[in-house]
């Protein structure tokens, strides 16, 4: 049947089957028989090897195949079937200019010219071609149409080719190549009625030639495209005879694919249209892997938001407009409070879903949903352009606000966050998209600062602290070699005897400029660089050595706790281990020393955490658990992993005369602390009453002004000297 129809076509289309023939991506050449010089090619096969026209007509098809001796190439080409003048398909190795060789599936085939000689023709097709290919047929796409079927023969290098075959000659070379190419090929009438297709558009589309033939190619439409799609295709096709780009058809068994298709028409000699031709190739696979690409590297794949890369784009997009447009721009930062405890609390699948939900909800808030990006962890952006005035921004941001303050309910749990917010304008607070960016950014870490839940207006500020902070950075790399750190011990007291068994080891930094700098400030930044650890681990010396004078001088139980960060513990567990081997050093008991953890810490699902802990008990070292109450307060942890003591946080002291609900919350902690066997320490004790009312629900110890400051040792070690009994 495709034969049939294929040898309808009259030699008055030979310049069109050149065009066929240029479209495929089928690799064609014709060679000579006696001298094997190349004398016609299509652009697959230049385009493929990488020669130029002049090259390649210099050549011999023997030089393309350099694993093929010439004796052998011609013993097999002698051979050919006399019936078919074919050879059958074979595989051979063919090499492009450039040296690379690629193995090509090839057809050869023997036809008569009109002056009596033979020329051979060959198809061939790499496997690893289509998409090179696929380019070069979109760039010739730029190049001007040629001016005539003949300027356009010249073009393309016919020489002596295909001009010079007889007619039925060519019909059957292209009844030939339309049966072996494995393009796939179909051929209409001027009304769509399908006249003939190849073994190739069957093993793509399902259709045999019998099922197609006499059917409308809307056979395969895939209703994917609207009317518009194929208006502006026939509109093309009747206006310059020909189209290419990609169309969803749909397979016989329902499956939809995608093809990159190629349609000429061939006319008769009225000029009148004679059928469609079309070429193409499943191009699906390769389409979606390529979006996947595409996706994975602009998307984020948890959210489905716009990541930091297409952000950026889109940013330095929004703020060239804004350039244009003389308008200003705003950028939001936003941020999850406390979202590593919930993660560490409630595991990473709940945290992930927290982070979908939010990211909907902050869409949801804003008029181009497009404009928000999550661009890491919990860090959400939202470019508001074209700003009217400063109410919008407000609308959006408190409306994030709410939303986000709503209960969410993750699976099992449900759950309430809050955001911190930092807005930045183009062009008043940054001229480019990166201080933009990180701008709104130091605007979002002020709001953190305010106490979480709020949002902050970029100021200049904020740049100030920001390049202090950076100061900060390299002055503390520094301060432990220049000894700039001291220690401080806060007296923690038996509450009703007034013994003075116990203290607090609080770090502080003398700098040279600033004078005394408390760790509030700088212990953050010590996290957030890493060096933490050397200062840990020189604190965790200072205060041994000290509990080992004290406990030789003045009371043999006498211990000292320090504070542990959890980055101590999450990063650097391995220095635990030096630790014990300096108590090992100065003969020091375990028991001297009192580690502080805070509640975060429990929570986490570090397996390094449980570990260090029970390696610290295993050393008889204590673990006390502070700003009890601040955080989550999950009982059932204190008792999992050994906690001693609990510090009630002093916010809960603090009111305690005059609020009775925290005045119920600490004798609540203080009875089921005792219930677990813990003992409980009552931070920030400023006044006499408070000491009472905390004796008389049965605190054991306080710690706070009330007793004493946080003192140098010499100053605490008279203390000692007096108190202890
Ligand atoms: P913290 O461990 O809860 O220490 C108690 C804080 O409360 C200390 O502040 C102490 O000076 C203060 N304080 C004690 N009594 C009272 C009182 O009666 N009223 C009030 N208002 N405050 C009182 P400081 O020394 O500024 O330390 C702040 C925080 O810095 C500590 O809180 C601790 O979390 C951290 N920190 C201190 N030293 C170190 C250290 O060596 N390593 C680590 N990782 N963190 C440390
Ligand atoms: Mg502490
Ligand atoms: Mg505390």
């Amino acid at each position: 049947m495709q034969e049939k129809s294929v040898c309808m076509l009259g030699r008055e289309n030979i310049f069109h089957f050149q065009s066929i023939f240029d479209d495929m991506l089928d690799m064609v050449v014709m060679f000579e028989p006696e001298t094997l010089r190349l004398v016609y090619f299509n652009h697959a096969a230049s385009d493929c090897l990488g020669y130029s026209r002049d090259e390649l007509l210099q050549m011999t098809i023997c030089q393309l195949c350099p694993q093929l001796p010439e004796f052998e190439f011609r013993h097999r080409i002698n051979s050919l079937d006399t019936r078919t003048r074919s050879l059958e398909r074979f595989e051979t190795v063919k090499r492009r200019k450039d040296g690379t060789d690629f193995s090509a599936d090839v057809l050869i085939h023997l036809v008569k010219k009109t002056d009596g000689n033979d020329i051979f023709v060959g198809i061939a097709r790499a496997q690893d071609e289509l998409q090179p290919l696929l380019e070069s047929v979109s760039a010739d796409e730029k190049k001007p149409a040629p001016a005539s079927d003949a300027a356009y023969a010249e073009e393309i290098g016919i020489l002596g080719g295909i001009e010079r075959l007889q007619a039925e000659e060519a019909e059957q070379l292209v009844a030939l190549m339309v049966l072996h190419s494995s393009e796939s090929m179909l051929i209409t009438d001027s009304l769509g009625i399908i006249l003939g297709v190849n073994r190739a558009f069957t093993e793509v589309t399902g259709y045999t030639s019998e099922e197609a033939v006499g059917k409308n190619s809307s056979i395969l439409r895939s209703g994917r495209h609207n009317r518009n799609f194929y208006r502006d295709m026939w509109e093309d096709i009747n206006a310059s005879g020909h189209w290419h780009g990609e169309i969803w058809n749909r397979r016989k068994n329902g499956e939809l694919y995608l093809e990159w298709i190629t349609i000429n028409t061939l006319y008769n000699k009225d000029k009148s249209i004679r059928s469609y031709v079309g070429l193409f190739s499943d191009i699906t696979k390769k389409k979606t892997s390529d979006e996947l690409v595409w996706q994975q590297a602009n998307f984020d794949m948890l959210t489905g938001l716009p990541n930091r890369y297409m952000f950026q784009s889109r940013l330095e997009l929004e703020i060239k407009k804004a350039r244009q447009d003389r308008s200003s721009m705003a950028l939001l930062f936003v941020d999850i409070d406390n979202f590593k405890e919930v993660n560490d609390s409630l595991g990473h699948n709940i945290g992930d879903l927290l982070l979908v939900e939010a990211a909907q909800r902050i869409q949801i808030c804003v008029t181009e949903p497009d404009a928000v990006a999550r661009i890491s962890g919990d860090e959400f952006v939202v470019i508001i352009p074209a700003l009217e005035d400063i109410g919008s921004v407000e609308r959006v941001v408190q409306h994030i606000m709410d939303r986000m303050g709503e209960a969410f309910q993750l699976g099992e749990e449900k759950l309430f966050v809050s955001v911190s917010i930092g807005v930045s304008f183009y062009p008043e607070d940054a001229a480019n998209a990166e201080s933009l960016l990180k701008n709104s950014g130091q605007a979002m870490h002020a709001a953190k600062a305010q106490g979480r839940k709020s949002y902050c207006y970029f100021t200049s500020s904020m740049q100030n602290t920001a390049k202090m902070k950076r100061k900060m950075v390299n002055e503390l790399r520094e301060a432990l070699d220049k000894e700039q750190f001291r220690v401080v011990y806060q007296p923690i007291v038996t509450l009703n005897n007034g013994a003075l068994h116990k203290a607090e080891a609080l770090i502080r930094w003398q700098h040279p400029i600033r004078g005394l700098i408390s760790p509030a400030e700088f212990i953050p930044v010590a996290e957030e660089i890493g060096i933490i650890t050397a200062i840990g681990d020189w604190v965790f010396r200072e205060a041994a050595k000290q509990a080992a004078r004290w406990r030789a001088l003045y009371y043999a139980k006498f211990q000292i706790s320090i504070n542990v960060s959890p980055v101590q513990f999450r990063y650097y567990g391995a220095n635990f281990e030096a630790w014990l081997q300096y108590l090992d050093e100065l003969k020091l008991s375990g028991q001297s020393i009192v580690v502080e953890i805070t509640e975060g810490l429990l929570l986490d699902v570090h397996a390094s955490v449980t570990s260090q802990l029970l390696a610290f008990r295993d050393a008889g070292i204590r673990v006390s658990l502070d700003d009890f109450g601040t955080g989550y307060s999950a009982l059932s942890y204190l008792k999992k992993f050994d906690i001693d003591y609990l510090k009630i946080d002093q916010t809960f002291v603090r009111d305690l005369a005059h609020d009775a609900n925290d005045m119920a919350l600490c004798e609540a902690i203080i009875v089921m602390a005792h219930k677990l066997g813990l003992k409980v320490i009552a931070e920030g004790i400023e006044t006499e009453e408070q000491r009472r009312l905390l004796t008389d629900v049965g605190c054991d110890y306080g710690q706070g002004y009330l007793f004493s400051t946080p003192i140098p040792a010499e100053e605490f070690e008279l203390r000692l000297k007096m108190t202890v009994v």
